[in-house]
């Protein structure tokens, strides 16, 4: 047995399903999970020293590698002046100051602890300031593991065939109403049928949690528009594409204004941190400035802070990162291209930037209806064969990867010689 199996059998015993999160314990692709020990740069490391490209870069934060110095450093010296003070520091000033310049839309934002917490609160403030109770998302997309998402959720639920979990009362999914990705017109039928009690329409704006889905040319743009009629607030979760398909996330990508903005995971730079900003006016509806009650001992946590800060600051500094992403991202795909037509392969891949998923099915992906027709035991086939090749991929289909600036060419190289092999090996 292997030190990852002896730790997974031991806490089987101990956590439910041996994880703290349910994709984690690779369930959709069989085998044990690995038991990380340390990861630098490109490179992750396991219990047995085995060493990995990585490709999900803890889902999404690790966009400049594994322990990059800055920010191993910010962690340091702020690690002297104690943990947690449960009062305002001049970190979350500047925080709060450094995503209102990165983020077109947010001119107020109020930090948490997960990206759960941020869309929980930010559909409170969007029921608070509109006055109403429903609310649209998509099928397919993951706003974290609050009630009112868990409606027809992808991620780790649609990964572990719960979309629609037991334990949300039948009151609260009455007030979740879910339409097709990229389904304008299901949309307005929704609003329509719902006339004045539809307080936000949440999505993510290019989805991660279906595997990679862009958003078809006009969805935005026509999602943005029916909310205006209909005094709606847009809701972007931007936990995945903030600060990674541009600084300003997938708002500044394809120039459209949510109203209110939802972030994590990258702004921790790796430590449990979430956001949520938006209009002045919306933002003022949060306690203590307004009525809507929102609140956390943790929250700013000036060691998450520091963290944040720096990665930020470098990306808000560098935009050559964003380039270099791109130009990564499009090498890969490229590659993996060139190796699905020499195999006489059709399978799809959605990219955008930094993400992308080869999806195993022929039909083009873009709701959640195309994500399920991919063969997942294929899919499961394929991870291990990555894997086998030194190759960390997220462990479901249903996920998009996550590239970092920590790959070289070369590495990028040898991720498109393992798919390859792989796909050899298991079609
Ligand atoms: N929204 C989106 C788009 C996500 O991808 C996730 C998590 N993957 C969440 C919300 C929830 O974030 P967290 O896991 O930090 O609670």
């Amino acid at each position: 047995m292997t030190t990852s199996e002896q730790l997974f059998e031991k806490a089987k015993t101990l956590i439910p399903g041996g994880v703290n999160s349910p994709v984690r314990a690779f369930r959709a692709v069989g085998g044990h999970p690995l038991f990380i020990k340390s990861a630098k740069g490109p490179f992750l490391f396991d219990e047995d020293g085995n060493r990995y490209i990585e490709l999900i870069n803890s889902w999404g934060p690790m966009i400049l590698g594994h322990a990059f110095e800055p920010v191993e450093e910010a962690v340091r010296d702020a690690i002297q002046h104690s943990f947690s003070f449960g009062a305002p520091t001049r970190k979350e000033v500047e925080m709060a100051e450094l995503i209102v310049e990165m983020v077109p839309s947010v001119e107020k934002v109020r930090m948490v602890n997960s990206g759960t917490e941020a869309t929980m609160a930010a559909i409170r403030v969007a029921r608070g300031f509109t006055g109403r109770d429903k609310l649209i998302k998509f099928e397919g997309c993951y706003h974290g593991h609050g009630d009112s998402f868990l409606i027809a959720a992808g991620s780790g639920a649609i990964t572990m065939g719960t979309p629609d979990s037991p334990g949300v009362t039948k009151a609260t999914a009455l007030d979740t109403l879910t339409a097709p990705f990229n389904d304008l017109f299901a949309v307005e039928r929704l609003i329509d049928a719902n006339a004045n009690q539809i307080a936000a329409v949440i999505l993510e704006p290019v989805v991660g949690n279906m595997g990679c889905v862009l958003p078809e040319p006009g969805f935005l743009q026509g999602l943005r528009d029916l909310c205006d009629r209909h005094d709606i607030l847009l809701i972007f979760d931007e936990v995945m594409t903030g600060f990674r398909l541009a600084k300003g996330g997938a708002q500044e990508h394809f120039g459209i204004r949510p109203d209110l903005t939802t972030m994590g995971k990258i702004i921790g730079g790796g430590m449990p941190v979430g956001a949520y900003g938006g209009r002045r006016e919306i933002m003022d509806m949060v306690s203590p400035a307004g009525p809507v009650y929102q609140a956390g001992t943790l929250s700013g946590n000036p060691i998450a802070m520091s963290a944040g800060l720096a990665m930020l600051r470098h990306l808000n500094e560098h935009p050559e990162v964003y380039t270099r992403l791109t130009e990564i991202g499009d090498k890969l795909v490229a590659g993996f291209r060139s190796s699905l037509a020499s195999l006489g392969l059709n399978f799809t891949i959605n990219h955008l930037g930094s993400m992308y998923t080869l999806f195993m099915t022929e039909r083009p992906v873009s709701n959640f209806v195309d994500a399920k027709s991919s063969d997942l035991a294929l899919f499961g086939r394929y991870f291990q064969a990555m894997l086998k090749r030194g190759v960390y991929l997220a462990p479901s289909q249903f996920e998009s990867l996550f590239l970092s600036v920590a790959l070289t060419d070369e590495l990028v190289d040898e991720i498109i010689w393992a798919n390859e092999e792989s796909l050899k090996e298991v079609i």
